[in-house]
Formats: C-alpha cells, structure tokens, sequence
C-alpha cells in the first residue's frame, strides 16, 4: 500500500545540516496498522510527513497504492492526497467552525455537492460518536471528543490511509484508550490502513501489527509487534 524507497531527508545548510532521515526503506501493507517509535528527535514527524509529501524529501520514492507520488505533478498530487487522511497531536480544528462543519470542510474543499456532503458527515458523526455534540465548537469539547472531529475530518473523504501523527499525546490514559479503540475499529470495519508515530510502547502494543523502530533517522529494528518487542 505505501512504499518507501531509499528515503533521506536533510534540513538547514552548511554547518547546520541536520540529517532528519536516513536511507529509509519501509513497506506498510493493505490494511495493517504499522507503528513507528523512537525517542523525540529521532525523525518520527518527518518520515509520517513524507508520506503525504507535507515534508518532501530530500531524495527517494515515496509510492503509494502502486504510484510514485514524489513525481506527480502538483494538481495530481492534490488529488491523491484526498486519498490520504491525517490525524495530529493538536487536533488542529477550525476553531471558528461547529463540529459539523469542521468535518464537512474538505467535502467543501472538494466541492462535493450538498446534499452528499450532509448524508455523509451525519455518517461520519454516528461513526465517531458525536452524536449530541454536532453544533458545538471545539472550545466546548475535551480533547478525546476533539480528536474524535479529527477522525471524522480525516475520514470524510473516504481515503484508503490514515496518518496519525502522535494522535494521543495530548490525551489522559483512559481518553487514549478510547481512541485506540476507535481507530482499531475504523482499521477493522473500513480495512483502512494505518500508519501511526508515537513515543509511547503501550500505543504500539494496544493496537499495531508491525512496528519500525527509529532512532537518529534511521530505521534500527522492525518487524511483528510480538517479535520486536516480547522478545526474552
Ligand atoms: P521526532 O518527530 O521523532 O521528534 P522530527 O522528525 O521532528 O523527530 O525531527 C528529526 C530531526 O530533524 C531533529 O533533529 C529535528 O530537530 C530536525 N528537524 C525537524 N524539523 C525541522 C525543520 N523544519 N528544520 C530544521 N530541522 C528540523
Ligand atoms: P506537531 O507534529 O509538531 O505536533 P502537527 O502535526 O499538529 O504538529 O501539525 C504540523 C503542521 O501541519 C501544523 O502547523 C499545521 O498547520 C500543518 N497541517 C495540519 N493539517 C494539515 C493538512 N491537512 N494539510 C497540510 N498541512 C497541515
């Protein structure tokens, strides 16, 4: 589903340069859950952000269902990316906009026509249950029901990967488990793939079923949670 070839990626210039990804080669397969970690630093943004090309690398190929994105003129590259969905650590909502409209604001982008874009967001709400929260703003919400809006927004355009860039880091234990859950469900019952980064062990163990460990760009261990992680 999403390939990675020979991925490097440099910031900066001169005696700054900062080597953020290093000859990374990395296969995510149809409807798994793949897991990246590694420490803060390690590169775990950059590389979720290649993915849909928000950080272009510096050299390498990023494939995606069978196409390499990384030469795509920019309108085809507008387009696949509706077929990419993204999650973020701050939810990054419209602030101004009810729930109901920041989910039907890519439908909106993509000029989907109204009556579409009603029936599927009242979807996309019963799906992540807010049901009771659709004319509220983000400012009434807790984070778990905020990024519930997030999933609901990445999701709204039907795409066939979901990128979830430390999605839980800014929720308490119990709020995290139920977005595990949720996004379990999604994985599940949509056969949507999923590529999440995070710091934290227990996310890999509770729902992934393949991690890639990073540290200093590079990828160091992957394979089966079970056998990158439960070993003697
Ligand atoms: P992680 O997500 O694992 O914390 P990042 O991908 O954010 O790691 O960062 C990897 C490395 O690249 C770090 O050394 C970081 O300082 C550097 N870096 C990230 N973004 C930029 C940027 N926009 N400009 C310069 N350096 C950056
Ligand atoms: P961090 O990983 O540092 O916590 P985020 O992942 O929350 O940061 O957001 C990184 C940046 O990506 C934000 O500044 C935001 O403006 C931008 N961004 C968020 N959503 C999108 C999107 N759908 N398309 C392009 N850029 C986006």
């Amino acid at each position: 589903m999403i390939e990675l070839r020979q991925i490097n990626k440099t910031y900066g210039s001169g005696a700054g340069v900062v080597q953020a990804l290093k000859d990374i080669d990395l296969t995510v397969r149809k409807a798994e859950i793949f897991g990246i970690i590694g420490h803060s630093g390690a590169g775990k943004s950059t590389l979720i952000r290649t993915i849909n090309l928000l950080e272009r690398p510096t050299s390498g190929q990023v494939m995606v269902d069978g196409t390499d994105i990384t030469s795509l003129p920019h309108h085809r590259l507008q387009e696949r990316r509706r077929s990419i969905g993204m999650i973020f650590q701050h939810f990054n909502l419209l602030s101004s906009l009810s729930v109901h409209d920041n989910i039907a604001f890519p439908l909106r982008l993509s000029k989907q026509p109204k009556a579409e874009t009603e029936r599927r967001v009242k979807e996309l709400i019963g799906l992540v249950g807010l049901e009771d929260h659709a004319d509220k703003h983000p400012a009434q919400l807790s984070g778990g029901q905020k990024q519930r809006v997030g999933i609901a927004r990445a999701l709204a355009t039907n795409p066939k990967v979901l990128l979830c860039d430390e999605a839980t880091s800014a929720l308490d234990p119990q709020t995290t488990q139920s977005i595990l859950a949720l996004l379990l469900e999604i994985n599940r019952k949509l056969h949507i793939t999923i590529v999440l980064i995070t710091h934290e062990m227990q996310v890999i163990r509770a729902i992934c079923d393949r991690v890639a460990v990073l540290d200093g760009g590079m990828i160091v261990e992957s394979g089966d949670v079970a056998s990158v992680f439960l070993k003697p």
